[in-house]
């Protein structure tokens, strides 16, 4: 078999081509794993790939380095550990994020089992279009990228918003995804779909107001820091990419997982991180100086990457001050941060541009080579990020 390069998210039926071979994403179910299942996929990375994974930005685990002799093995393995879809449809719509702190009780796992089982219901939507569940507590969820977001309103009820959208459609758990269902086709209908792409918040910028919306959403609250919540311990990774071995360790506590849209883990009723010392390749600081840097593979890694990214980030780290992000972009598409960061480089044949306060597709020339930023102290005080 093979693989096509992007245009489209991978998954496991339908890796990706990168540098290191194929990359294969596996959307898990409600974005958690058993132990069982965590210690089976670090033993399949570690058999079918290259025993490197990651979390991606949708909270979903990439096993990387896997070959095509090696990719019907790991299809295999994905089915017996139940982490593997019907077909190439079911798992292109299965795109939901819910929110790592869900509780049970609180409508989450149901909205998403709901959501599942009608994903056929759905029209053709484009690849990167995804769902939000983020109906806990509090609303944790407003930064990461979802199309049709089931939140909580101001009054404390249930809301349907169309990404981009201020307001919000009142609905209740009943009724919550045939009106998921029906604004997607609403968006389908209003021409939300040019040449096979096309994102919901691009449809409501073009000034089209969604049916039903008057709640506004709940406040927002910003990305949780590492270490104890109510939900358990939070732990995070160099880059969100760890080594099978740790994976393994990790399920070997014998905890659920869930994954983050920011590329934590969070080990479900683990209290405090003393448990995680003694694994390796772990980040429980949260004043770890690398929280503070977002970077995609790169060059070598990734096909479209025009310059090597994480060691340029890494040798940059000192420089960024508590509190501020960089974000080293390959391209300017930046996989690994779609939001703004204080300071952004994009790769480009001459260098890195440099952006502030800006995502990588709104950052421009001119390009700087590497070594100049690298001997450049004031890099953040010059660009006013600081
Ligand atoms: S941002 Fe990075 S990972 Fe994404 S396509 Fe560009 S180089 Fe590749």
């Amino acid at each position: 078999m093979s693989f096509e390069v992007k245009g489209w998210c991978p998954g496991a039926l339908r890796p990706m081509v990168s540098g290191d071979g194929l990359v294969v994403r596996v959307r898990l179910p409600l974005c958690q794993m058993t132990p069982l299942q965590a210690a089976g996929l670090a033993r399949a990375a570690q058999r079918h790939g290259n025993g490197q994974l990651a979390i991606s930005n949708r909270a979903n685990l990439q096993l990387r380095g896997v070959t095509e002799a090696s990719h019907r093995a790991l299809l295999d393995d994905l089915a017996t550990l139940g982490l593997l879809d019907a077909d190439l449809t079911a798992e292109a719509r299965r795109n939901i994020l819910i929110s790592p702190f869900w509780a049970t009780g609180d409508g989450s796992t149901d909205l998403a089992q709901d959501l599942t089982a009608r994903l056929m219901d759905l029209p053709d939507l484009p690849s990167k279009f995804g769902h939000v569940i983020d109906i806990g507590a509090t609303r944790v969820l407003a930064e990461a990228s979802g199309d049709l977001r089931l939140e909580r309103g101001i009054t404390g009820g249930l809301i349907l918003r169309a990404d981009g959208a201020d307001l919000g459609q009142p609905v209740t758990k009943q009724t919550a995804i045939p009106a998921l269902i029906a604004l997607a086709h609403w968006f389908v209908d209003n021409g939300g779909i040019i040449q096979g792409r096309g994102r919901m918040r691009a449809l409501i910028q073009r000034g089209i107001a969604p049916p039903g919306a008057s709640e506004a959403p709940a406040a927002a609250v910003p990305p949780p820091t590492l270490g104890q919540t109510e939900t358990g311990t939070l732990t995070a990774f160099e880059y969100g990419s760890f080594p099978s071995d740790t994976l393994a360790a990790l399920a070997a506590l014998g905890h659920p997982l869930r994954l983050t849209p920011w590329r934590m883990m969070l080990i479900e009723r683990l209290s405090g991180p003393a448990a995680l010392s003694s694994i390796p390749g772990l980040i429980t600081d949260p004043a770890h100086p690398l929280l503070r840097l977002r970077a995609c593979p790169g060059a070598p890694f990734c096909p479209q990457a025009l310059a090597p990214t994480r060691p340029l980030a890494h040798r940059l780290s000192a420089l960024v001050p508590p509190g501020l992000t960089l974000h080293v972009s390959g391209c300017a598409k930046g996989c690994a941060h779609p939001q703004a960061a204080d300071l952004t480089l994009v790769a480009g044949l001459g260098g890195f541009a440099i952006g502030i306060a800006a995502s990588a597709p709104d950052v421009t020339g001119p390009f700087h080579p590497a070594e100049d930023l690298l001997t450049n102290s004031n890099l953040f005080d010059q660009n006013g990020a600081a």
